[in-house]
């Protein structure tokens, strides 16, 4: 690959961040971008101001959804470092992701360098309150000027950052969901394991229309019967049993997070019964009215845990520690939070310093 060209824009004046950041709302200087053309493959690999993209209305992407993004976090530690959390498991995401998409695999090693001079370009950035962090959204999209439909010959891949707000301002908030048999989000052997734009068409109107009745989101059930719990959409889901904490197993639909699986580490670093496996809603709902779930809590790379206050299925409406974070949540909310921000020993390599360029993929 060749090397970085950077097209860096002088800044007149020391970044200031507002008060409130919110989520994805505010964008950095600067873009790390790349193109690939059949025959050539990836190149113009280039650091520069992040602008407009100048695009052929007949973009293949703009057509057929041709897409994958992925979505990690950087933060500054209370020394002062700058920290990026996974980043090798999300980009090795990336990869399994554009595989189902036909999309070109791109070098893990260089996109990981790309990535950590992008972050150390930008570090001014990164807000250093608890809670809060720099958040890198790559992307890929097949930019081939072409209505006709296969897989584009060019791709655009761009990688850009956004400084994000603390998911919880004002406190640890459980949210209230609604479990959905009207609509379904993907099915097993389709896209449901791979971040692809299409997931997230697919799962608007349901949003919507459980938005419309006071839930915040909606937890999908499998595409084919509707009967085994599968996804918030943007969480990966857990369900505390009184003696197993249960997640639905990655069976091609549901999308492999990687706080899930730092979730289901930890929880076998404290040697609790965690289990991956098929969950139906039935048994959840029966459990419940036995008295035998604790809690249920989202994981997402955004809010970290999101503990789930209601559950409502079929007008049954389960309420979990009275609509309260449960301790579970608390505790594991607080043991990733410590790794981000260097408070706690990172004992799986789970940080990347920025500084540090010889990081193996
Ligand atoms: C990104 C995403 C998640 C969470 O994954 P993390 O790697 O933990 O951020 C869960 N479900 C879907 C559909 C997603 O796109």
């Amino acid at each position: 690959m060749e090397k970085i060209k950077y097209n860096l824009v002088k800044r007149d004046k020391p970044v200031v961040l507002p008060e409130e950041l919110g989520f994805g709302k505010i964008f950095t200087d600067h873009v790390f971008e790349m193109d690939y053309s059949a025959g050539i493959g990836w190149h113009n690999p280039v650091i520069k101001k992040l602008e407009d993209i100048p695009m052929h209305p007949a973009s293949m992407y703009l057509h057929y959804g041709q897409g994958v993004f992925d979505g990690l976090k950087a933060f500054k530690t209370e020394s002062g470092e700058v920290v990026i959390f996974r980043p090798q498991r999300h980009i090795q995401r990336i990869n399994n992701s554009s595989k189902k998409l036909c999309i070109p695999e791109v070098d893990t090693e260089f996109l990981l360098h790309a990535l950590m001079e992008l972050i150390r370009i930008e570090k001014d950035w990164i807000p250093a309150k608890t809670g809060e962090a720099l958040y890198i959204r790559p992307f890929i999209y097949g930019s081939e000027p072409f209505l006709g439909v296969k897989p584009s010959s060019e791709y655009k891949l761009i990688i850009m950052l956004s400084p994000v707000g603390a998911y919880y301002p004002e406190g640890f908030k459980p949210v209230k969901i609604l479990v959905t048999d009207d609509y379904v989000r993907a099915v097993r052997k389709g896209l449901g394991d791979c971040k692809t734009p299409a997931n997230y068409a697919a799962s608007l109107l349901g949003g919507e229309v459980a938005k419309k009745q006071g839930f915040t989101q909606v937890l999908w059930l499998d595409g084919v019967e509707q009967k085994y719990i599968e996804e918030v959409g943007t969480m990966n889901i857990f369900i505390q049993f009184k003696n197993e904490i249960a997640t639905p197993k990655l069976d091609g639909s549901i999308l492999p997070g990687v706080t899930r699986d730092s979730v289901i580490q930890i929880l076998k670093d404290w040697n609790m019964n965690v289990t991956e496996r098929l969950i139906s809603i039935d048994e959840v709902v029966e459990e419940y009215k036995k008295g035998n779930v604790v809690g249920v809590f989202g994981t997402g790379t955004a809010a970290i845990i999101s503990p789930v206050g209601w559950l409502t299925y079929k007008g049954f409406e389960m309420t979990f520690n009275n609509g309260q974070p449960g301790e579970l949540d608390v505790k594991l909310f607080n043991e990733i939070t410590s790794i981000h921000y260097g408070k706690k020993e990172d004992t799986h390599g789970w940080i990347v310093h920025v500084e540090n360029k010889e990081v193996e993929v």
